[in-house]
């Protein structure tokens, strides 16, 4: 049964497509956006725009697109000297501009040497995955990831689902886990601004994954110009919700929720989880840049 419809749209700000590690194409991303009752949605590919042209072109009317990317960075814990990788959603921001054409590309050519790296360590140990056949591919522009690698793990019959492929061999910290230079987290959002766009810390207290930031890390970011961050996301509890929610409003943060839909890459459908219409707004107009696209 379709979702009765109510006035307020229906917002998912986190969401990859084959451009990067999701499995739907940017068209058939924007068409499970319709298909949920999604009215707002946002391709946010890590480290690559390259589905934005085709997801706009897909669009139905009355729905529309928030253009994004997820950015790979480092940022300091606020506790250990040692610095963790995290995640920053960029939103309508200029795909062309150079700093973000050269950064973007130089990760993606980072993604490229670390899938050989790591499928190097596992071909030591007897797992048959032949890296070039993995970018071959992938379409044009689009980002390598170790969910591609999972996938081909499960073709290979080595594990039984993407899933597997991570708790058994691909997690942060794995004996196959080759780190790539991600971008310093201020850097980044320097950039998403430069650009003309806003920027977004994603899944900050995603704790499964490994280390996370201490909330005084995104109170500091919040003061160096980043917009918002996500507090409803799939790997978030309860509790580091409320905290999260707590923080945004101490410091002006506009909260998102989103699915951080990647197909069937993940178990999540589109849309799990939403974002305020009114919160959507706030973050918009601190863009300077583009307008969404619309159906
Ligand atoms: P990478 O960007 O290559 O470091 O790979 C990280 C990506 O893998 C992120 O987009 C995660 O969403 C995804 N990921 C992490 N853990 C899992 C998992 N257990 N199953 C599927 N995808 C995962
Ligand atoms: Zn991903
Ligand atoms: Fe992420
Ligand atoms: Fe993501």
């Amino acid at each position: 049964m379709p979702r009765p419809r109510s006035d307020l749209p229906r917002i998912d700000l986190h969401c990859h497509s084959t451009a990067s590690d999701g499995t739907d194409t940017p068209a058939g991303l924007v068409a499970a956006a319709a298909d949920a009752d999604v009215d707002v949605v946002a391709i946010t590919d890590h480290d690559t725009t390259a589905g934005w042209a085709e997801a706009a072109a897909a669009l139905r009317p009355g729905m529309r697109l928030v253009r994004g990317a997820e950015f790979s960075c480092v940022s300091p814990t606020g506790r250990e000297d040692r610095d963790v990788a995290v995640h920053l959603l960029g939103y309508q921001f200029d795909p062309a501009h150079p700093a973000i054409v050269a950064e973007q590309a130089r990760l993606r050519s980072e993604r490229v040497d670390r899938l050989h790296r790591m499928t190097g360590k596992m071909a030591a140990d007897g797992y048959p995955v032949d890296p070039d056949a993995v970018l071959a591919q992938l379409p044009e522009g689009a980002s390598a990831g170790r969910p591609h690698l999972a996938r081909a793990l499960v073709a290979a019959g080595v594990v039984g689902s993407v899933n597997d492929a991570f708790a058994t061999l691909l997690y942060n910290g794995s004996p196959y886990y080759v780190p790539k230079a991600d971008t310093p987290v201020r850097t980044a959002i320097d950039m998403v601004r430069a650009a003309g766009g806003v920027a977004v810390f994603a899944h900050p207290l995603a704790r499964r994954r490994g280390r996370v930031v201490e909330p005084s890390v995104i109170a500091g970011l919040a003061a160096a110009g980043l917009a918002g961050v996500e507090v409803d996301h799939p790997d978030h509890g309860p509790e580091d919700r409320a905290l999260l929610r707590r923080l945004a409003a101490e410091t002006g943060l506009v909260v998102t929720g989103s699915s951080d839909y990647h197909g069937t890459n993940k178990t999540t459908p589109i849309a799990a989880e939403t974002t305020a219409p009114d919160a959507l707004e706030q973050l918009l107009a601190g863009a300077s840049g583009l307008e969404l696209a619309t159906g």
